[in-house]
């Protein structure tokens, strides 16, 4: 047998209707923007290994500090103790963050690291003797997978069979195409029932929702509501930090401070799980207390791991580096030439770019949504060309490595040209 079928006897994938699945495709081997199965087919990874790679795979840089940490220290216990890559790491994450920014806290992943941020949000009206039992969300949002998360994310195939066992959420409208007006009073008449702990929202880019973008100005009209009524601001950058919207965070192509911050995939460059909750003065103060019930009651045994926060740090170091942000803008570029000349195609119904994120939705006639049919076809059309692409449904995206290079970008490109070409009208 090979790796495959063995695989097929003792796994369970993520995200994967096993009845009937396709025998999972083996990688042996990752070199930049390639990853290598076992039959020796090279594949150009340009979802970034769901969102996660931002240097290319098995980078030597951050192999050789990883390794050196595991050494040194593999692990140990977070809570009463610490070590230099998890103090190094808050510190200089914290140069990056906005100003108002001043404690790291970490987790395994980005749904713990929206757990945290919601628990914090919830505990810090508790502490203060306030019980505020509603959180605003985006319609189409995404949060992640654990029931927190669930809850807080738009109600889709993926929440039904928990619905009664998550919280209420309040959503409403993310502001597209201009629609900031409704997004505004949906807002305020939210605010208006005086039982909001929080507002969550991922910015600027709905990720698993579709790629769907909404202007930075809007984003800002809606924080600065929240701000006057004093309900605590929550940016999710799971997805958008670390240089995937052109700017190192979402949050920094606006003014708008908000009070906590979630961070992950891209944290480590995509080599180990890591997860982050930073926040404000204000909401790490209201858990400082005499009184020994106000404490954060959350921790993971693999909490701040050194070998995580060691990739971290290596990934940091690559991403301060000119060459990166070289990288991402000559992606940017190559994404706006694509875009003027796909989105003439009588197949593609809407197309939309922010940094390095390029997003197509094909018009597919059998309801566009995540279970459309153009899925499956198109993931193995580009399969069988060598380049992963995982569409959302009928919304065809590709968010690459930054070292991706100018010629396979093109290939990309050219690829999806050919199977929108293909689509039969
Ligand atoms: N928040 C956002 C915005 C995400 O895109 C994701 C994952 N796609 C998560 C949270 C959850 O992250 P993880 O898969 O690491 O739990």
């Amino acid at each position: 047998m090979n790796l495959s079928e063995r695989d097929q006897n003792v796994i369970w994938h993520p995200y994967t209707q096993m009845k009937g699945a396709d025998f999972p495709i083996s990688i042996i081997k990752g070199e930049g923007t390639y990853l290598f199965d076992e039959n020796g087919k090279k594949y150009i990874d340009a979802v970034s290994s769901w969102w996660v790679n931002l240097h290319g795979h098995a980078h030597p840089y951050i192999a050789k500090k990883v390794s050196e940490q595991l050494n040194t220290l593999e692990h140990v216990i977070f809570a009463g103790f610490t070590h230099q890559p998890a103090v190094e790491l808050a510190e200089r994450l914290l140069t990056h963050l906005p100003s108002n920014q001043s404690k790291i806290f970490y987790s395994d992943n980005g749904s713990t690291a929206v757990e945290v941020a919601l628990k914090m949000a919830i505990q810090y009206w508790h502490n203060r003797g306030e019980e505020k039992k509603k959180v605003i969300a985006f319609n189409n949002s995404y949060h992640g997978d654990t029931f927190g998360a669930m809850s807080v994310s738009a109600r889709s195939a993926f929440t039904t069979p928990f619905k009664h066992f998550l919280f209420d959420a309040i959503y409403i409208d993310a502001p597209y195409n201009g629609s900031i007006d409704k997004s505004i009073t949906q807002l305020k008449n939210a605010i208006s029932s005086n039982e909001v702990a929080a507002f969550i929202f991922e910015p600027l880019v709905q990720g698993a929702g579709g790629m769907l973008m909404y202007e930075p100005s809007y984003l800002q009209q809606l924080i600065e509501v929240c701000n006057a009524n004093n309900i605590i601001t929550i940016a999710d950058e799971v997805m958008t930090g670390f240089g995937r919207t052109g700017k190192f965070f979402a949050m920094d192509h606006l003014e708008a401070e908000v009070n906590i911050f979630c961070l992950s995939k891209g944290l480590t460059g995509g080599t180990m799980a890591l997860g982050v909750t930073s926040c404000s003065d204000k909401i790490f103060d209201a858990f400082l207390s005499d009184d020994k019930t106000k404490t954060l009651f959350h921790g993971h045994s693999y909490t701040a791991n050194p070998l995580a926060c060691t990739a971290g740090l290596a990934s940091l170091d690559l991403l301060e580096m000119d060459d990166c942000w070289n990288n991402i803008k000559r992606i940017e570029e190559q994404h706006q030439s694509f875009y003027q000349i796909i989105k003439h195609n009588k197949h593609v119904k809407n197309i939309r770019q922010c940094g390095t994120i390029l997003a197509i939705e094909i018009e597919t006639g059998d309801g566009n949504g995540y279970f459309s049919s153009i899925r499956d076809k198109a993931y193995n059309y580009f399969l069988d060309k060598g380049i992963i692409l995982r569409p959302l449904g009928n919304v065809i995206y590709i968010m690459p490595p930054y070292c991706i290079g100018e010629e396979d970008l093109k290939y990309v490109y050219q690829s999806i040209e050919e199977f929108v070409k293909s689509i039969k009208s």
